[in-house]
């Protein structure tokens, strides 16, 4: 696949949608707060504008059960970022919130995943668009057909990915 940063076009908006989550609370917050302070990062941001927002949801996690259940949510907007951009702007959110991670699939202060980018579809080392676990993961899918129900995601609608719609392991968070 091309390198889509050869090609930056820095006044063409593209709606893109971020996935966050956190379920570890640190002296800058709780996971709520994590995933709050980086989404005014993004509000604040000259290059990302039309923010919407789900709903924040409680999951269980996927790893290790023995570690507290994530705080996760999607948002979606436009950004004028090309893609690794906007990734090196997730992995700056992530350092922000002092990212630490204590175990593979563990728990971890903030993680904010590109989920879809435009209509691109990319697999290279560092940047898999759209996000791999995107087909299989409630906590992604559920809040992100909440922004977006007649959403096409590499040619399927989110409907089609039926399978992972169920709510096991998953609830609405009242407040937000
Ligand atoms: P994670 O464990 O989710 O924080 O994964 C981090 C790594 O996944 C980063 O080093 C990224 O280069 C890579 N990655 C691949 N595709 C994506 C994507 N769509 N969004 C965020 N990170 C990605």
């Amino acid at each position: 696949m091309r390198n889509m940063d050869n090609n930056a076009d820095h006044t063409n908006w593209i709606t893109c949608y971020v996935g966050l989550g956190s379920n570890l609370a640190n002296e800058l917050g709780s996971p709520t707060e994590h995933l709050e302070q980086a989404l005014a990062m993004m509000r604040a941001h000259e290059q990302i504008r039309e923010i919407s927002v789900s709903s924040f949801y409680a999951s269980a996690p996927m790893g290790p059960q023995d570690q507290p259940d994530f705080v996760n949510a999607v948002a979606g907007f436009e950004t004028t970022l090309t893609p690794y951009e906007l990734l090196a702007f997730c992995q700056q959110l992530e350092s922000m919130a002092k990212r630490a991670r204590l175990r593979y699939w563990g728990e971890r202060s903030l993680d904010v995943d590109i989920l879809l980018y435009g209509e691109a579809q990319m697999v290279e080392p560092q940047l898999t668009i759209p996000h791999a676990g995107l087909g299989e993961r409630n906590f992604v899918l559920i809040p992100l057909r909440e922004l977006a129900p007649s959403l096409a995601i590499a040619g399927k609608s989110i409907d089609d990915y039926s399978q992972s719609l169920d709510w096991t392991g998953l609830r609405l968070l009242s407040g937000d």
